[in-house]
């Protein structure tokens, strides 16, 4: 094969991408090699994805055993992996029942549709409406860029469906206001991610629940980005004690291998009868073999404790670096999922820091363009966070020198 450079990106790829200069060929841990073999630290993590880096042996194992036995059989047949990952899901969360499908977007598009449909059986067409919030993030499909409160990712695809209002994030009061008995559910972020890693507040999401209740309308928490081990706990919402009826997770769900599922309880699911939904490889054998030892590797004793700890290290090391240049206006997150915002002097520059910190051997997310966002592998070696904030740091010295 001849070398694959990355100006050929632009000849034969549609242009809604902007990648970087490198191309990455190998991972292995928290470290990247590129083409020529130079090494990066990865605080990326594929967008909240390789939540055990790359090339974990655990998940190596489970990819090539399952590979070298069944990869495919569409949902005309079941399969044990998908099985013994629902069984593990349940056991582990709120939820009785699951669906599988094979993104975020598709995860929160079969939540909204469960929404709609058992509002349509349970209490008629007329309780249709979803609501949520200002900043949200939910997928790129055309109900999810809907659905999601970021008016540039729906512009120029409309019409979209109707039915859809958008408050402001952590506002009860707004949410108060927009509910009725017409409301068919409220969908939100625990901790919005794409939208500045903001995290909800506990009372707010309290009162979400409490407002869903009263207006028999269903809570869906969208834990695509926060779910899976992210924030120091399985998912968000046990760190919060809140209970949505239905959760969307994935991103980190398949460690790498595109996997989504949508939770949910007994009394919701059985509004999405024969027929109703469905996704040719959602659920297949081999997603489902690499989930479940992603959901075993995460669940192993100290993995999750670990989390907050290595946060810890990680804000620390981010408050060294600001007292010393003065970048942030706050950093905030939770567990491994961690923004920082630029003060005023910086505002508007977050894509700066991504190609300093790119060229000092450093790979890191942005979430718009005041908040760099760091979501590394849950299991980053101190070492390698340490290094990588070294990097981090001759990156910011560079651009305010
Ligand atoms: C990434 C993300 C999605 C979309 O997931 P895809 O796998 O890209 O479809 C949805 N919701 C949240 C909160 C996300 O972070």
């Amino acid at each position: 094969m001849s070398k694959i450079t990355r100006a050929q990106f632009d000849d034969v790829m549609v242009p809604n991408y902007a990648p970087g200069k490198i191309i990455p060929v190998k991972g292995k841990g928290s470290r990247v090699w590129d083409q020529d073999g130079r090494e990066f630290i990865d605080f990326a993590g594929g967008i909240a994805v390789n939540a055990l880096g790359h090339a974990h042996p655990a998940l190596v194992e489970a990819l090539t055993t399952q590979g070298q036995n069944l990869w495919h059989l569409a949902n005309v047949m079941t399969n044990e992996p998908a099985i013994a990952l629902a069984k593990r899901l349940t056991d582990l969360t709120f939820a009785d029942k699951v669906f599988f499908c094979n993104s975020g977007a598709e995860a929160n598009e079969a939540a909204l549709k469960l929404a709609r449909r058992h509002a349509y059986l349970h209490y008629g067409p007329d309780k249709n409406e979803l609501i949520s919030t200002l900043g949200s993030f939910h997928g790129r499909t055309l109900f999810t860029v809907s659905v999601g409160g970021q008016p540039k990712y729906k512009e120029g695809f409309e019409p979209t469906p109707g039915g859809i209002s958008h408050v402001p994030y952590n506002d009860l009061a707004a949410m108060a206001a927009q509910i009725s008995d017409k409301t068919a559910a409220i969908i939100v972020e625990p901790i919005q991610g794409e939208g500045g890693v903001t995290p909800g507040k506990k009372e707010y999401l309290k009162g979400l629940r409490a407002l869903c209740d009263k207006h028999n309308a269903l809570l869906i928490f969208d834990e695509v980005q926060s779910g899976v081990g992210r924030t120091g706990a399985l998912y968000a919402y046990q760190k919060y004690g809140v209970t949505p009826d239905i959760l969307s997770t994935a991103k980190a769900l398949g460690g790498g291998f595109p996997i989504g599922a949508m939770l949910t309880t007994d009394a919701f699911a059985a509004s999405l009868g024969i027929g109703t939904h469905g996704s040719t490889y959602g659920g297949n054998p081999l997603g489902c073999a690499v989930s479940l030892a992603v959901i075993n590797e995460i669940t192993k004793p100290g993995v999750l404790d670990a989390v907050e700890t290595k946060s810890q290290r990680f804000r620390h090391g981010l408050k060294t670096i600001d007292d010393q240049y003065g970048i942030f206006k706050e950093v905030r997150g939770m567990g491994l999922l961690l923004g920082a915002e630029l003060n005023e002097d910086w505002a508007g520059r977050a894509k700066d820091f991504l190609g300093a910190a790119l060229d000092e051997g450093l790979m890191m997310l942005i979430a718009g363009p005041n908040v760099l966002r760091f979501a590394p592998s849950l299991i980053i070696p101190d070492a390698d966070i340490d290094e990588g904030l070294e990097r981090f740091e001759r990156a910011v010295a560079k651009l305010a020198s």
